[in-house]
């Protein structure tokens, strides 16, 4: 091809955003060429490689976009340390039917049991099938609602809130929020109900809500729409941290012993 052709041709894939093709057709057309392929095929594998280029793409921007405080998955989570946790049951959500039937999720139980990790593994599968996600904790989350309301942006923000599929509000319980803020997060907990999933993790058993959202009724209405549609995960036991760092201790008292 001559200098002229492949330079307007470059420009033209440019213009068209097609990156992925303006990157790899000189090395596909010697291959082509090799393997004596007609130019429909070279054509179609020239396409697959920009279609699968803009999947991966999108999937990025949505993991992203979810702000996961890190990136933990399934493969990394050690199921026999929690027993009395169904392991089906928590990939069961990973495949994702219960976003599509605006069901909910509740990792109830004591801290360094897995929660946070299993509510963000939950969240990558979630993004990998291109949903909308979003992870704040409790208390960040009613931050920004007290926040947006102080600047009258608080439509605004729900409206962000609202285009999520899957919000995921993390630590809910470890502190108490003013009247204010609980009632702007039962607001937006109360608007997702049987539209949009909400997934969320707490230290505290459901029996003591009352003490982040302050009252008995506002209580009693939010777990009343909560937990209709809701795969419950109790996960009470030792802390995975501190097994861990036992293990370490007497691994390192093992080396010491001997030495
Ligand atoms: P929680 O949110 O329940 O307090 P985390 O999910 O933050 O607990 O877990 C604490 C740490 O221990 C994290 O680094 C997490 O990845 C790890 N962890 C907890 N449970 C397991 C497990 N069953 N398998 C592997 N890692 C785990
Ligand atoms: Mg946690």
């Amino acid at each position: 091809m001559s200098d002229a052709t492949n330079l307007l041709l470059r420009s033209n894939l440019k213009q068209l955003r097609l990156p992925t093709i303006a990157a790899e057709f000189s090395k596909l057309a010697r291959e082509a060429a090799e393997a004596n392929e007609n130019y429909e095929q070279y054509l179609l594998r020239l396409t697959e490689l920009e279609v699968a280029a803009r999947g991966a793409n999108a999937i990025a921007a949505r993991i992203r976009q979810a702000s996961f405080p890190v990136v933990k998955d399934f493969d990394t989570f050690d199921f026999s340390a929690v027993p009395a946790l169904s392991k089906p049951k928590v990939l069961e959500l990973a495949r994702g039917e219960w976003l599509q039937q605006r069901g909910n999720a509740c990792f109830i139980g004591s801290p360094g049991t897995g929660k946070t990790h299993l509510a963000i593994a939950v969240g990558l599968a979630a993004c990998r099938q291109g949903k909308r996600v979003r992870f704040y904790t409790a208390a960040t989350l009613v931050t920004r609602l007290e926040e947006a309301q102080k600047q009258y942006q608080l439509d605004r923000v729900l409206g962000q809130l609202d285009r999520l599929d899957l919000l995921i509000c993390d630590e809910l319980g470890y502190l108490s929020f003013s009247r204010v803020g609980a009632e702007l997060l039962f607001q937006v907990f109360a608007e997702r109900y049987e539209r949009k999933s909400l997934l969320i993790t707490s230290n505290l058993a459901f029996s003591d809500w009352g003490q982040v959202f302050q009252g008995e009724r506002m209580t009693a209405a939010l777990l009343d729409r909560l937990t209709h549609r809701c795969h419950i995960f109790e996960m009470n036991g030792e802390s995975f941290r501190f097994r861990e760092s036992m293990k370490n201790k007497k691994s390192r008292k093992g080396e010491t012993d001997k030495s």
